[in-house]
């Protein structure tokens, strides 16, 4: 910990500035609230998204990271004292809990949400933060925090998209992009009885996938026609494609992938447009979904799936929060296998 008082924070200044480390007070909570203490915040996309201003929610000034792992250490008033000490992994999204989406359990579709750790306030990238008591989802004694950092947000982004695409057994189940989010949704799928292609690039990255239970590999690195691939492999097309890439190209190719009455899950995002005609959707009744975040439940199902060893998350090495600038680099230029997970104990 720094001086009393004070923490180590990496804070967002707003777009197109670079993100930098802070010391700020060490917050307290709130009634309703507790403190955790972080030991693990999984590094994602969103924050190069943050930075470049592709996201921009409004607010500036606040810690990024939303992938949280830690300790609860002190209880806000109302808070039962049996959650003092426990194991968690936090969940981002704080709904305002009175509109339809939150009524319904849906908090990352909340069109006003007070708080959103990470993305509008203080998040993950720092010693402490203070979150809703309700948003910290316990973490089996077994399951390593920084492991399971990730599933804060990969994981339960891969659980959600999987859910949304009502996966039945025997189905084909494309997983283009094998990142983060794409080796846990090949995994879902999997637990699910799908038969999984995975679709990425690099050798490295194809065989882990391959090892985590992929049924064929693509690597669009050294092979040709990713489309004629999955076409040959499945028959007539997948029942489902996962895009986590999100290139005009990519999203092209993900939807002509697809077989009569497929689904095309849309999960990742760059700059670029999706632009289809609409007649190659008409003409083989496709579905074009979307998946954003995850619910409350989404999460605890995902650290129930890793508990049980079913999801297994990928975390290439773990690095001190201050270099988080080394962390984001490896994440922008796309090297990685899983996660990078930031330490802030280390
Ligand atoms: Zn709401
Ligand atoms: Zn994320």
């Amino acid at each position: 910990m720094s001086q009393t008082g004070t923490m180590r924070s990496v804070r967002y200044l707003g777009p197109r500035q670079e993100f930098e480390l802070r010391a700020v007070a060490i917050p307290e909570p709130a009634a309703g609230q507790v403190r955790v203490r972080i030991e693990a915040c999984g590094m994602c996309r969103t924050e190069l998204h943050l930075r470049d201003g592709l996201l921009d929610l409004g607010r500036r000034d606040f810690a990024v990271g939303h992938e949280i792992a830690g300790v609860i250490d002190k209880l806000g008033e109302g808070v039962e004292a049996a959650k003092l000490g426990q194991r968690v992994v936090v969940y981002y999204y704080v709904g305002c809990g009175t509109c339809r989406y939150c009524r319904t359990g849906d908090e990352q579709l909340c069109p006003q949400p007070p708080s959103q750790p990470g993305f509008s306030s203080d998040g993950g990238y720092a010693e402490f933060m203070v979150v809703r008591a309700t948003n910290c989802v316990p973490v089996a004694d077994h399951v390593p925090l920084d492991l399971v950092a990730p599933m804060g947000c990969a994981g339960s982004t891969a659980v959600h998209a999987g859910k949304m695409a009502h996966i039945r057994p025997g189905e084909w189940v494309v997983v283009h992009g094998a990142g983060g989010v794409g080796l846990a949704i090949l995994q879902y799928a999997k637990a699910a009885g799908a038969r999984t292609i995975a679709i990425g690039l690099g050798a490295d990255k194809l065989a882990l996938a391959r090892e985590l239970g992929a049924t064929e590999i693509f690597d669009a690195a050294a092979q040709q026609d990713a489309g004629g691939f999955v076409a040959a492999v499945t028959g007539e097309g997948a029942d489902v494609v996962f895009e986590l890439v999100g290139t005009s190209a990519s999203m092209s190719l993900s939807t002509a992938m697809l077989r009569r009455r497929g689904r095309l899950v849309l999960v990742g995002y760059t700059g670029d447009n999706f632009s289809v005609h609409p007649v190659e959707l008409i003409m083989r009744e496709l579905q074009v979904l979307a998946s954003v975040g995850s619910t409350l439940q989404d999460l605890y199902d995902v650290v129930d799936l890793v508990a049980t060893g079913a999801i297994k998350p990928i975390v290439d090495y773990t690095l001190p929060l201050e270099r988080f600038a080394e962390g984001l680099a490896a994440v922008e230029h796309g090297t990685l296998k899983g996660r990078v997970v930031l330490k802030p104990g280390l």
